[in-house]
């Protein structure tokens, strides 16, 4: 599938420029932007898989606007910027933006940049997911551990028992284990 791409830049022609650049290397230019508002939009509406936005633009700026973008988002932006405003955005810290491009903006410095961005993307979104599997995994053997707690303190049952008694529920009524602890657990809350 086509990677999708929204583009914020408020002249036109270097907007053009990099949307035919896009399309030459087969990616999909969903949204065009001429200012920081409308970017923001744009890529709420969109979900791109990328935003390439320039920095100095009307209404609200490049930054603020992928700032908005990062923390409601969740969106890569690889930002746009004029040779002086290299170092201030070397300075930003922004979680999302995953690179930046210095006009004028050639095909050879464009194409690598967006292809790491995407690919960057992807593997920050691998890890985050396989991070929250993580802290659910953990979030649900302390439920259980909790649940077999209370068993061994309320029935007086050891600990093999309790997880026995656990496992034999779990798998008779068909229920996950963290579902049959949270329910231990709510009845020897009252
Ligand atoms: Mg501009």
């Amino acid at each position: 599938m086509k990677k999708r791409i929204l583009i914020a830049e408020d002249e036109s022609i270097i907007r053009m420029d990099l949307k035919m650049m896009l399309q030459d290397h087969g990616y999909e230019v969903v949204g065009e932007a001429g200012d920081g508002d409308r970017a923001v939009e744009l890529a709420f509406e969109l979900k791109p898989d990328l935003v390439l936005m320039d920095i100095k633009m009307p209404k609200i700026n490049g930054l603020q606007a992928s700032t908005i973008i990062g923390q409601q988002l969740d969106l890569p932006v690889l930002l746009i910027t004029a040779y002086s405003q290299k170092e201030f955005v070397e300075k930003s810290k922004q979680d999302n933006i995953v690179g930046y491009l210095v006009k004028p903006i050639s095909e050879s410095s464009l194409m690598p940049a967006v292809s790491v961005a995407l690919h960057q993307a992807e593997n920050a979104k691998k890890l985050k997911k396989s991070i929250r599997t993580a802290q659910d995994e953990i979030q649900k053997r302390k439920l259980i551990e909790q649940a077999k707690g209370l068993l061994m303190e309320k029935e007086k049952l050891s600990e093999q028992e309790a997880y026995k008694l656990l496992r034999n529920q779990s798998m008779s009524r068909q229920l996950t284990m963290e579902l049959l602890a949270q329910e231990i657990i709510s009845k020897y809350a009252d």
